[in-house]
């Protein structure tokens, strides 16, 4: 059982408890994608394990009828121990994905992963035909010349601001620059990208960029954001948009946790306050 405080943050430590929360999402209108928390291992039984999980995460999503995908990592799926691992064990799960109708999306990691991750998942897309998506991160000068060899693939494509902090020769690392690069991919994306958007982002400025270049292209989106972040707005951005919370569980929590509660004043405000009323 996870403590009160990070089960804000994280769904539980089981598969079953992470689905249970899929379905009270549901039940909102809310879809899921759903993250085994895991990353950098230099240890193949562990990649094993999890890509194990993953494939059994696929089984149980199609039998349950709820309204899931997967989200993999590409260092927990063996990039560390080499681009032949990662690309393997992706095709593994995407191929039992695919045979169950399950979408799978790839998450990107620091910069020094994004060609094995962008090559890995042109791979298995143009193989599958669709039923992937690969996250581009806005802070990274790249970006503008990935999506537009995204823009050929069928798959999806999320773009998020970037979690990572990579060195100022490849990223932009002004806020405000940040935010003008999203706005500015943002809207290639809708006008040259016909495999479906994700606007990954809590910022109400994004969303209702997005809006916005829905009604000038017509392009479909998807808004997609954490569990436990905004998530009254999750809700009500359902009742007109198409709405995926990414769902973290697994034993592997505390990272993930700490990273959430100290990435904003707010979070930790309510971790602090969680601990002292209880
Ligand atoms: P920020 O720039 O952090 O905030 C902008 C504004 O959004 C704020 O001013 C506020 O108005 C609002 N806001 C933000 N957070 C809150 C909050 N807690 N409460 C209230 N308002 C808030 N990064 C990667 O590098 N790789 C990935 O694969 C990846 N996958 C992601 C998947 C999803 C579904 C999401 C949502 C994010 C993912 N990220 C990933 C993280 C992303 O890169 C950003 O670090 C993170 O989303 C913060 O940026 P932001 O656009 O949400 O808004």
């Amino acid at each position: 059982m996870l403590p009160p405080i990070a089960d804000r943050f994280v769904a539980g430590e089981s598969p079953a408890e992470a689905l249970e929360h899929v379905r009270q999402l549901n039940d909102n209108d809310v879809k899921a994608i759903v993250n085994l928390l895991g990353e950098h291992y230099d240890d193949r039984d562990a990649v094993a394990a999890d890509a194990a999980e993953y494939r059994r995460l696929v089984d149980d999503i199609a039998g349950s009828g709820l309204e899931a995908c997967i989200s993999v990592k590409p260092s927990q799926l063996g990039l560390d121990l080499g681009e032949d691992v990662f690309r393997a064990e992706l095709t593994r799960i995407v191929d039992t994905a695919a045979a169950r109708d399950v979408f799978v999306w790839i998450d990107m990691e620091d910069h020094t992963t994004t060609d094995a991750t962008l090559d890995a998942f042109e791979a298995v897309a143009h193989e599958q035909g669709g039923g992937v998506g690969v996250c581009v991160q806005a802070n990274l000068r790249r970006t503008r010349a990935d999506i537009r060899r995204l823009a050929d693939v069928p798959g999806k494509v999320r773009l998020v601001k970037g979690a990572y902090e990579p060195p100022a020769d490849v990223a932009y690392t002004d806020g405000a620059r940040v935010d003008q690069e999203y706005r500015s991919l943002l809207e290639y994306a809708f006008e040259h990208h016909d495999g479906g958007i994700a606007v990954g982002s809590h910022d109400p400025e994004m969303i209702e960029h997005a809006r916005a270049l829905h009604e000038r292209y017509g392009t479909d989106f998807e808004i997609q954001m954490l569990m436990g972040v905004r998530e009254d707005t999750q809700y009500e951005l359902a009742d007109e948009y198409e709405v995926w919370q990414y769902v973290p569980y697994g034993e592997r929590w505390k990272s993930y946790f700490y990273r959430r509660v100290t990435e904003r004043t707010d979070n930790l405000r309510f971790a602090l306050r969680a601990v002292l009323s209880s």
